[in-house]
């Protein structure tokens, strides 16, 4: 199980992002999720219940502002803000305002790092949400499948979805929107069938993204039974992607 640092965490070099410093809307003792998804890294949400408060828009802006001074003193400057971390950041009920603070934060201190988000879209249904989403440079949105049953076996949605609903928020986001989809295989999930690939690549060509990233399992999963999609099975799900005409990324 992975916890990390509240409100801030990193930085974190990645070959892929560079080096990115996190931002973690959500308790440091624990998980707090919309989702309580099988593959989680943060573990099952019965096992990781978050105790202590959020934190403050003042908070996150001051400590994101003594983070990045003293990166400066050591002559770094992150490549990336991501909004990440234990759990859903749009639960925060200040979600829009702090969003605004840290791109505030970021113009003052390091206005050529983008700002990213890895979210599991169940809050872009409510325009607020979605509106400060549309002001980061990469929202990128957490879709794994379209199937109901499978969502509601392998996401786990904690209280009422409805996928159609959030397609159409995805939608109203205006080809801003990343697209994130996990797909794995295995005893209890596999999304690499032709079941719950044509409906989801029906729904790609609705949303019409900026870009997809998919991804398969890469650490220990709360839940046995779960296996990596191999390169192939990625490769060919990439190129149906692309077929649509939409840049698609892949990570093993
Ligand atoms: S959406 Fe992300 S944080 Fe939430 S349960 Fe799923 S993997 Fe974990």
């Amino acid at each position: 199980m992975i916890l990390y640092d509240s409100p801030i965490f990193g930085p974190v070099h990645s070959r892929r992002l560079g080096i990115s410093l996190g931002i973690n809307l959500l308790p440091a003792d624990g998980k707090w999720c919309s989702f309580d998804c099988i593959y989680c890294e943060c573990g099952l949400n019965k096992d990781s219940k978050a105790t202590a408060a959020l934190p403050t828009k003042e908070a996150v802006g001051e400590k994101l502002r003594e983070k990045l001074e003293a990166l400066k003193k050591e002559g770094i400057v992150p490549d990336v803000l991501t909004f990440a971390g234990n759990g859903e950041p749009t639960l925060h009920p200040d979600f829009p305002d702090i969003v605004k603070e840290v791109i505030r934060v970021r113009n003052e201190y390091c206005p050529s790092a983008k700002i990213s988000i890895l979210s599991n879209s169940t809050r872009v249904t409510d325009a607020k949400v979605r509106e400060a989403l549309m002001l980061l440079d990469n929202p990128i949105m957490k879709l794994d499948t379209v199937d109901a049953s499978y969502i509601e076996h392998v996401d786990r949605p904690v209280g009422q979805y409805d996928v159609r609903k959030i397609i159409e928020g995805l939608k109203a986001m205006q080809g801003q929107c990343i697209i994130q989809t996990m797909f794995m295989k295995g005893r209890d999930a596999n999304d690499l069938t032709e079941d719950y690939l044509q409906p989801y690549l029906a729904c790609l060509k609705e949303i019409n993204p900026r870009s997809v990233m998919i991804y398969t399992i890469d650490r220990a999963t709360p839940v046995e039974g779960l296996e990596k999609a191999s390169h192939e099975e990625m490769d060919a799900v990439a190129e149906r992607i692309r077929a649509l005409g939409l840049i698609c990324t892949v990570s093993y």
